[in-house]
C-alpha cells in the first residue's frame, strides 16, 4: 500500500514546502523508499527547492489534472535516487478554475495518482496556503494529513476549517483520511510564546502533536536558496537532524508502531465516532 500524505495548513509561511522537501529527501535517502513529491501550489517552489526548474514548461501537474498528460509524463527525477517530483507552476492557478468546473472536481488528483501508486512507497503532497479546490484535491487523494504549525498565538485556531473539510471528506465523500499529526516548525525557544504555544498544543492535541520539532535555522533558508534539501546541503546541521527524526517518527506512526491513546481528534472537534 502507498501512503499518500498531504502536508497542509492554510496559513502561508509555516514551513509546508520546506517540510515536504526535507521529509521526502530523508525518506528516500535514509530509508531507501521510493518517494514522489507532488506540488499542488501554483507558486511552484517545491520542485525549485529540489533543483528542478519547471519554468513555463507544460510538463507539470496542471497537464495531468486537466487530463492532457499522464502523471508519468510530468514526473521528473531529482538528484536524489528514489526521489521524484511532479512540479507545478503558475498554470496551476489558471487550471484551478477549470478543475472546479469539472464533474468530480475534488477527485482529479486522486484519479491521476491512482495508476501510479504501485511505483511509490510514499507520496507527499504540498498544498497552497488556501482551502480551495487544490487543497480539496490534495486531501481527497490522501490517506493521511500532516500539519506543520508555527508556534505563534492562535496558531491552531485557524485550522478549524481544515478539520471541517477532513470531516466532510469522511462523512459525505466516504474518504478514509487520518490526521497523522501536527508538528512544530521554526521553533525558537528564546521566545516565551514558543513555550506557551507548545504546552497549549500538548494539552489540546495530546498524541496529535508529534515529538519532533523543527528548529528555526538560517540553514533552512540557505538550503532553499541553493535548491538543495538540507540533508544534502547541511547533513550535520540541527535542522537536517530534526527532519531525519521527523521522518522516523512519521514512519513509525504509519507503520502503526506507536500505540495511540484516546483519539486526540475530539480535542480539535473531530470525533472519532463520526468517521
Ligand atoms: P509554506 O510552504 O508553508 O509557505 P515554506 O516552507 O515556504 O512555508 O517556508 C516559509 C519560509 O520560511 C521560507 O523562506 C523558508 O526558507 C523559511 N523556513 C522554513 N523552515 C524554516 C526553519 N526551520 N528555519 C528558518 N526558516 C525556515
Ligand atoms: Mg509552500
Amino acid at each position: 500500500m502507498t501512503w499518500v500524505i498531504a502536508v497542509s495548513n492554510q496559513k502561508g509561511g509555516v514551513g509546508k514546502t520546506t517540510s515536504v522537501v526535507n521529509l521526502a529527501s530523508a525518506l528516500a535517502i535514509r530509508h531507501g523508499l521510493r518517494v514522489l513529491a507532488v506540488d499542488m501550489d501554483p507558486q511552484g517552489h517545491l520542485a525549485l527547492s529540489l533543483g528542478i526548474e519547471a519554468g513555463e514548461s507544460s510538463r507539470t501537474i496542471t497537464a495531468a489534472l486537466l487530463g492532457v498528460q499522464g502523471l508519468g509524463q510530468v514526473v521528473r527525477e531529482t538528484g536524489i535516487p528514489g526521489l521524484y517530483v511532479a512540479p507545478s507552476n503558475e498554470s496551476l492557478a489558471a487550471a484551478e478554475e477549470r478543475v472546479s468546473r469539472q464533474p468530480g472536481r475534488e477527485a482529479a488528483l486522486a484519479t491521476v495518482l491512482e495508476p501510479e501508486l504501485p511505483k511509490y512507497d510514499v507520496i507527499l503532497v504540498d498544498t497552497p496556503p488556501s482551502l480551495g479546490v487544490l487543497t480539496f484535491n490534495a486531501l481527497y487523494a490522501s490517506t493521511h494529513v500532516l500539519v506543520p504549525v508555527q508556534p505563534r498565538l492562535y496558531s491552531i485556531e485557524g485550522l478549524r476549517r481544515l478539520y471541517q473539510i477532513i470531516h466532510l471528506m469522511r462523512r459525505r465523500l466516504g474518504r478514509r483520511i487520518e490526521i497523522l499529526g501536527h508538528f512544530l516548525t521554526m521553533v525558537d525557544n528564546r521566545y516565551r510564546v514558543t513555550r506557551e504555544v507548545r504546552s497549549d498544543l500538548r494539552a489540546r492535541l495530546g498524541e496529535g502533536l508529534l515529538k519532533t520539532e523543527i528548529p528555526m535555522s538560517v540553514k533552512a533558508e540557505e538550503g532553499h536558496f541553493h535548491r538543495t534539501p538540507l540533508i544534502v546541503y547541511a547533513p550535520d546541521s540541527e535542522v537536517a537532524g530534526a527532519y531525519a527524526a521527523l521522518a522516523e517518527e512519521v514512519l513509525s506512526r504509519l507503520r502503526g508502531e506507536v500505540i495511540r491513546g484516546e483519539s486526540f481528534e475530539s480535542g480539535v472537534g473531530l470525533e472519532g465516532g463520526e468517521r
